[in-house]
Order: C-alpha cells, then sequence, then structure tokens
C-alpha cells in the first residue's frame, strides 16, 4: 500500500538509458500499420501517381507518393480532412509520425497531393475493389444502388437560375431606381444648402453604392448571358460542377453521389459523383459498373422507387442485370376520382389487344405516339358504340370522353416482365436493398460526419469521394479479416503487384538478362521499391501463406535487396 493521492507520470526531465523508439508508441494491432502495409504493396507506378519514380534533380526532392497517400487515408480514416489539419497531426500524433517516420509535410503540398492525383485516387478505390475480389469478399451476385446528395464547396446563393437571375435583376433595379431618386434629391438639398453657404457640395458615399450596383447589375446580367448560352438550367459561380439539388423538399448546393453496394459484405463496389438531382436514369449505369468491376456475366441490382425507368430497365435486362425497382403509382388521379387506371386493363399479347374491365377489346390503331418522354408508343382504342353502351361509362371515360384510350410503350413487355419479378419477389427483395444501400451512406454521414465536398469541379470532387468510398471499404475489410489476416493477405497479393513492378521496370531499362530479371538492381527509396508489404511476410500470420513459386522468388529478392542495401547504408533495409 501506498499513500499515493493520484498515479504519477514519468518525469519529464528525466533521462533515459534506453530510450523508447516510435515503433514502441504503435501498438501490434494497431490499424496504422494496415494502412502502411497496404499503400506499400500499391504499385503507384501503375496508378499513376505524380513524382512517382523521381529520381531527384536540382533542389529539394519531393515527397513520396506514398507518404502522402498514407497520410490522407490514416486522415479520412479518423475523419481529418482539411490539409492544415492533416499538417499539424504529422507533428504530433505519434501514429502519423510512425506512419511517415517522422517526415511533416506542409498543408500546401498537403493540398496539391489531393489536388494533382484526383485520377490516382479513383484508380486506388478501384484498386481496391478488385484486392476485395481476389481476397473473395465481394459475392457478385446482387448489388443495391441508392444515392445522397453531397454539400458541394459552394453556396446556395451562388448557383443561378433564370428564375433567380430575373429577380436579382428585378431587385438591383428597384434599388437603382430609388437611389438615384435619393440621390438626385440629395444633390438638389446639397446644391442648395451649398449656394447658401459656399460649401461644396458632398454625396459621394451614396453615388458609389449606386455605382455599386450598377456593376452589380450588369455582373447579374452578364452571368444570366452566359447560363443562356450554356445551355444549361443553372451556373454556378463558385464551383462550376456543383448544382441545386432537390429531393423530399430539401434543397443542396452540391452533388448527388451513387454507389453499388455488394450484397456479401456492404462494400462499394461502384461508385460515381453526378450533378443531376434525379436518380432516374441512374440504375443501367451504375448496375454496369458494379457488374464490370465484379467480373461477372450476369448480376441483379436493387434500387428505391426514384431509379424507376422503362428504358433504363431495357437496357439492364440487355446487359444480362436483373432488375429490382417499386413501380410508382401514375395513377393516382385516376383512381382518386373512382376511375379506371391502366392497370385494370388486361393486355393480350397473342391477340396484341386490351380487354377493358367490362371485357371489350381496345385494338391498336395506325401509326406510333411519341411521349413526352420521348418514348414511342402504339395507341390502343375501344369502339365508340361499345362504350356508348357499357353500364361502366362513367368509371371509365371522362366526361365528355366517347372511347378510351390506352398508350403501350413499343418495348412494354420489358415493363411487364419487371411488374410480374416485382410481384412475385419486390417485397424480399425491398427490405435488402434497405439493409445494404443505406448503410455505407449512414457510416460515411453520420459516424465519420461526411456530409460535403473540400474541393471544386468534378475531377477534384470525385479524387475526394473516390477516398471517402476507399476509406469506408477499407475499414469494413479490415472488421471483417482482422489486421493479421489482412496483413497476410495483403503480402500475398503485394508480392504479384512487386513482381509486375520489377518486369515493367527491367522492360523500361531494356535489361532483359535472366540474372537481372531474378534480381534487378535495388531502385532508391523514391523510386518505391516497398520493403514494408514484404516485411509481412515475417508477420506471425505468414503461416497463412502458400509456398507459390513466387512467393520464393519474392523472399530471395528481398534477402538480396536487403544485403545490398545493408552495405551501401551500413543499416539494416529489410
Ligand atoms: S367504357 Fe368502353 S372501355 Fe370503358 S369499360 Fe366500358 S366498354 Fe370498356
Amino acid at each position: 500500500m501506498t499513500n499515493r493521492s493520484y498515479k504519477i507520470g514519468h518525469n519529464r526531465e528525466q533521462v533515459s538509458l534506453l530510450p523508447p523508439c516510435v515503433e514502441d508508441y504503435v501498438g501490434r494491432d494497431n490499424p496504422v500499420r494496415a494502412i502502411d502495409v497496404y499503400v506499400d504493396a500499391l504499385d503507384l507506378i501503375g496508378l499513376e501517381f505524380r513524382d512517382v519514380g523521381s529520381d531527384g534533380g536540382a533542389g529539394q526532392p519531393p515527397y513520396d507518393p506514398g507518404d502522402l497517400l498514407k497520410l490522407y487515408l490514416y486522415g479520412y480514416l479518423n475523419q481529418v480532412r482539411s490539409s492544415r489539419r492533416l499538417e499539424r497531426e504529422a507533428r504530433r500524433n505519434v501514429e502519423v509520425m510512425w506512419l511517415l517516420r517522422g517526415l511533416a509535410p506542409g498543408y500546401r503540398t498537403i493540398a496539391n497531393f489531393r489536388r494533382d492525383n484526383a485520377a490516382a485516387l479513383r484508380a486506388v478505390n478501384r484498386e481496391f475493389v478488385l484486392l476485395a475480389h481476389r481476397m473473395d469478399l465481394l459475392g457478385g451476385q446482387l448489388v443495391a444502388i441508392d444515392g445522397a446528395f453531397f454539400h458541394g464547396d459552394a453556396s446556395k446563393a451562388s448557383i443561378l437560375t433564370a428564375k433567380r437571375g430575373a429577380e436579382q435583376i428585378a431587385a438591383l433595379d428597384r434599388g437603382i431606381a430609388q437611389y438615384s431618386a435619393a440621390l438626385e434629391a440629395n444633390d438638389r438639398a446639397e446644391e442648395a444648402a451649398a449656394a447658401a453657404s459656399d460649401t461644396p457640395a458632398a454625396g459621394g458615399d451614396m453615388a458609389q453604392k449606386l455605382a455599386a450596383m450598377r456593376q452589380r447589375r450588369a455582373a447579374v446580367a452578364d452571368d444570366l448571358a452566359k447560363l443562356a448560352a450554356s445551355g444549361d438550367g443553372q451556373l454556378s459561380r463558385t464551383d462550376p460542377d456543383a448544382r441545386l439539388l432537390s429531393k423530399h423538399g430539401q434543397i443542396v448546393a452540391g452533388y448527388n453521389v451513387q454507389i453499388a453496394v455488394d450484397d456479401k459484405h456492404k462494400l462499394i463496389v461502384a461508385s460515381e459523383v453526378v450533378n443531376d438531382g434525379n436518380d432516374t436514369g441512374q440504375l443501367h449505369a451504375m448496375a454496369q459498373a458494379a457488374k464490370e468491376a465484379l467480373g461477372v456475366e450476369a448480376l441483379t441490382a436493387v434500387a428505391d422507387a426514384g431509379y424507376y425507368n422503362g428504358e433504363t430497365l431495357k437496357a439492364c435486362e440487355e446487359a444480362a442485370i436483373t432488375p429490382y425497382v417499386p413501380l410508382p403509382d401514375r395513377d393516382q388521379r385516376l383512381k382518386g376520382q373512382g376511375r379506371f387506371s391502366a392497370e385494370d386493363f388486361r393486355y393480350d399479347a397473342a391477340a396484341d389487344l386490351y380487354r377493358c374491365p367490362a371485357g371489350a377489346e381496345l385494338r391498336p390503331m395506325q401509326g406510333h405516339k411519341r411521349q413526352a418522354s420521348g418514348k414511342m408508343a402504339i395507341r390502343y382504342a375501344s369502339r365508340r358504340s361499345v362504350c356508348r353502351a357499357c353500364p361502366l361509362h362513367g368509371r371509365c371515360l371522362a366526361n365528355k370522353g366517347e372511347r378510351r384510350e390506352i398508350e403501350r410503350w413499343v418495348d412494354e413487355a420489358v415493363v411487364e416482365r419487371h411488374r410480374a419479378r416485382m410481384d412475385r419477389d419486390g417485397k424480399a427483395m425491398m427490405r435488402r436493398r434497405k439493409a445494404l444501400a443505406e448503410h455505407p451512406f449512414g457510416t460515411l454521414k453520420c459516424r465519420a460526419g461526411y456530409r460535403h465536398f473540400l474541393v471544386r469541379g468534378f475531377a477534384k470532387v470525385r479524387g475526394e469521394w473516390s477516398l471517402m468510398a476507399l476509406c469506408y471499404n477499407f475499414s469494413r475489410v479490415l472488421r471483417i479479416l482482422g489486421l493479421d489476416r489482412w496483413l497476410a493477405l495483403l503480402a500475398r497479393y503485394g508480392i504479384r503487384r512487386l513482381w509486375a513492378l520489377f518486369a515493367r521496370r527491367c522492360c523500361r531499362a531494356g535489361e532483359r538478362r535472366r540474372d537481372h530479371a531474378r534480381f534487378p538492381p535495388p531502385p532508391s527509396d523514391a523510386t518505391g521499391l516497398r520493403l514494408h508489404a514484404l516485411a509481412a511476410l515475417s508477420c506471425p500470420a505468414s503461416a497463412l501463406f502458400h509456398p507459390t513459386l513466387a512467393v520464393g522468388r519474392a523472399r530471395n529478392y528481398v534477402r538480396a535487396v536487403s544485403k545490398t542495401c545493408s552495405k551501401k547504408t551500413g543499416q539494416s533495409s529489410g
């Protein structure tokens, strides 16, 4: 027993005989190790990161893109996104110090990396999906498609529509008229006062305000002209690609993020950022992207009612994608009036005619009709004489109507097949959809707090979204596999990537001799030989490896490189 009131820490001035190293502060099971090994296993040249393979030159060498990617991955996994905050973390957070080996890039360097590598970040995101596929973490049978609005780096006021522009011009005209009248009255009063007292007339402040309003009006008129010339409905002055998007009465100035989520472990397998607030028309594009990412011949896609569109259903069918989307109730007005809707008329495919609730036939009319949506339709009409005598006349026709017409899209059979599927399995599929599609957005928006983008323009926004999606997938895979199994599987994957890197490098140098192919000269750190990935070979989970030829060769290679590096630097490098 001691008589101390509290636990007491170390004396800050105390000198240790064997001081701890940074490695001691990061536990063996710390997820930061997963980031380190993952980025080290990436082929940054193939992913086309800038400054990869730098051979140095005059001045300071650049930061290794791998280190900056590690910093961003760590930041996005820990809800730190801004470049200034990442800069601070690199100086005070021991995990980041370990991850970057003490490097502390400035915020401009960090921000420029995200700006300049948007396409490469998208490629890393795609690579991760491929990796998850190789690790057997994707089911490849069913995906749920969903969309969510994210705020852009733009305010609602910065986005101009023709209506808003006209309102602003009208308000400015009113202001200009009021100021002009006030200025004239002021001038007259001041001239009279000046004549009486010999003091020069003032009023510059009001004149300046009037000039500013005129300038503002000219700018709005200029923007309206640009808007008319663009053929678009909106003009964004801050972020050129952000748009006013509205859903369920909510208006957001930003982007619509679309995702396809695999059924097996709720991983995002495909995603896209668009600025169209309407999900109609996105179904086929997203399902096709998911199908390609999964590398499957056929796929089932489920989505909510906002995705319903006959043409995209048809496109899905043609691409061997089976869609499940709730059918919208488009005949509410007729049903509300107690009248028969199109659903009450049965199509007889063999006879190519419709039968009405009274059993009468509606036969096809000559020619086609182009609907408002652009789709071609065939009209089917009943006979006037039959309808006149029909006892259901009041429930079927409008007041002055003499016959009933039904429009049938030329590819209506697609919709009928889809309706039959929904009648059979729709409820179960919609339950699965809800459990799948809302998980990633719920996690990203509510847990991580990612509701807006920090960058502007499609290219950069898509790059930032890729980081968000990558971090969602990354943390999910870590949770599913655990760190040891992740390291083991990644090392196996990393070896394959390393061999691809070696081969490319050898080919580039024109060195095709057998010896060099087996033991190419060790590249410098900056060019990116990633020994950390192979260091994972010695992790306790390495027993999970299959002793393949590639693993054996890679081990030999590591030994050879380590020996050479040790001779060169006098240190152990592996
Ligand atoms: S009014 Fe004509 S189309 Fe309507 S139910 Fe009667 S017969 Fe059929």
